[in-house]
């Protein structure tokens, strides 16, 4: 039977020849149409093969199914997502959605040349640091400023630049790892540096730090546990303890602070989130952070703290292999001065964290009557949702979503696989897209493809 199947497979050359393909081929490269019409080939072998095809679809089928492999191979594999899981910053979904100010300030140095490395006042070479550095300087009153690719590449340079050669005592509640292999102590191997853990996983005291210091100890270092609490019965020295302890003993303090937000959160309800300013203002002496995470600025790994300290890192030989390059550059200014003049929330994840819950279910609601309007019973439902991108862990914030219930598997895959991704989450048998990452905008494209997925 499956002799007989695999015998009567269409051969390449034939389908190539075919009246249906042939003008596929006036459309798309001969490359293009022949690796469709061998991927479609290949499929139906297989599902032979293991028994889950028992008949040939007709010509037809065929030639549909070939259109169908050229178009998915000939589309962009980055695009659109809608974002319907409410965590504002998702990692897998690209984090923090820039600004249209610093997209367009991010297209603008694409397309165009630009003062990148030009002081158009002299005529002569500028620094490429330049455009950033004052206004991160002003924004979180530090005294210097280095950006490079990510704040994993920010804490690399960091460690290498200060520690290499000593010893670092971090608190063994503080041993992080971020997602992609980034942990604590693994960096601080790959920077030559050797970690001392002080402390225990839930109470580390000033005195456990004092203790571990000698004559190699090169830095104090304190890391965010951004992705994580360690809630109960638990003790660590405030930050400007610890600056009072390293300053005693001559002794540089350094801080990964993960998220790095410029404005408090609290006015949002998100708590424990600590502000770049905060370091600072503590007198911690070097900090890092990230650019696409709470700031809702590029990818980038922003280094602010003591000029003695930033300098040597702009001289260092890692600084040149992690520079970041200039749309990433135009667009980290533009969502700097908008926090710089008060626009910041023109940005979209200080809108999105900041929308109160009324609002959300009033957006939500204009969705559901698209839907309803449109014959799809959908209801609202209030949820929780989630910062994401390993900020404030611990905390939901209270969101409305859009529900759908019924076949929600079905539906959350057909979604999924659209023209347009639409990433929503199942919950207690409902499909729920949440409004607090939706765009308004894109509700049109969403009742289309519900309708369809339905249907
Ligand atoms: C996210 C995070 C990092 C890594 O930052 P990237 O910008 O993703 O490279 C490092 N440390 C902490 C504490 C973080 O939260």
């Amino acid at each position: 039977m499956n002799q007989q199947l695999l015998r009567k497979l269409p051969k390449v050359d034939e389908l190539l020849r075919a009246p249906a393909v042939e003008a596929l081929r006036g459309e798309h490269p001969e490359q293009t149409v022949t690796d469709a019409v061998r991927k479609v080939i290949g499929n139906l072998r297989q599902g032979i093969l293991n028994g889950q095809i028992d008949a040939l679809p007709d010509q037809e089928t065929l030639f549909a199914q070939i259109a169908g492999q050229i178009r998915s191979d000939v589309r962009p594999s980055m695009r659109t997502v809608i974002n319907g899981t409410g965590i504002v910053l998702h990692t897998n979904l690209g984090r923090a959605c820039l600004s249209e100010k610093a997209a367009q300030a991010a297209s603008d140095a694409a397309r165009r040349y630009s003062t990148l490395e030009y002081n158009v006042s002299t005529g002569g070479r500028g620094l490429r640091y330049s455009h950033v550095e004052e206004l991160i300087c002003r924004l979180t009153g530090a005294e210097s400023a280095l950006v490079v690719n990510n704040n994993a590449a920010a804490v690399l340079l960091v460690l290498s630049s200060m520690t290499t050669g000593g010893q670092v005592p971090v608190s063994r509640g503080e041993l992080v790892e971020i997602g992609g292999s980034f942990r604590v102590p693994d960096i601080m191997e790959a920077c030559g540096a050797q970690l001392k853990e002080v402390g225990t996983t839930n109470k580390t005291h000033l005195f456990d730090y004092e203790r571990a210091i000698c004559p190699e100890t090169k830095a104090l270092m304190k890391v965010h546990t951004s992705n994580y609490r360690i809630v109960g019965f638990t003790e660590k020295p405030t930050l400007a303890e610890m600056v009072e302890l390293g300053h005693k003993y001559n002794l540089p303090v350094i801080e990964d602070l993960g998220s790095g937000s410029l404005v408090n959160l609290e006015q949002f309800g998100l708590h424990d989130e600590p502000t770049v300013q905060d370091s600072i203002r503590a007198g911690v002496d070097v900090v890092s952070f990230s650019g696409d995470k709470l700031l809702g600025g590029p990818q980038a790994g922003i280094i602010i703290g003591k000029k003695q300290y930033v300098d040597k890192m702009k001289k260092h030989p890692l600084t040149r292999a992690m520079r970041v390059d200039k749309m990433t550059l135009a667009a980290l200014e533009s969502t700097l001065r908008s926090y710089d003049n008060g626009t910041w929330s023109d940005i979209p994840t200080m809108a999105m964290l900041s929308a109160s819950a009324d609002e959300l279910k009033e957006k939500a609601g204009i969705l559901c009557d698209q839907l309803n309007q449109a014959g799809i019973p959908a209801q609202l439902a209030a949820v929780e949702g989630q910062v994401g991108g390993g900020s404030v862990p611990t905390q939901t914030i209270p969101s409305w979503a859009v529900a759908l219930e019924g076949a929600v598997e079905a539906l959350e895959e057909k979604l999924r696989l659209g023209e347009t991704a639409i990433v929503g989450r199942i919950h207690n048998d409902r499909y729920l897209l949440d409004a607090r990452t939706l765009w308004v905008e894109d509700f049109p494209t969403i009742v289309r493809a519900v309708k369809e997925a339905l249907a």
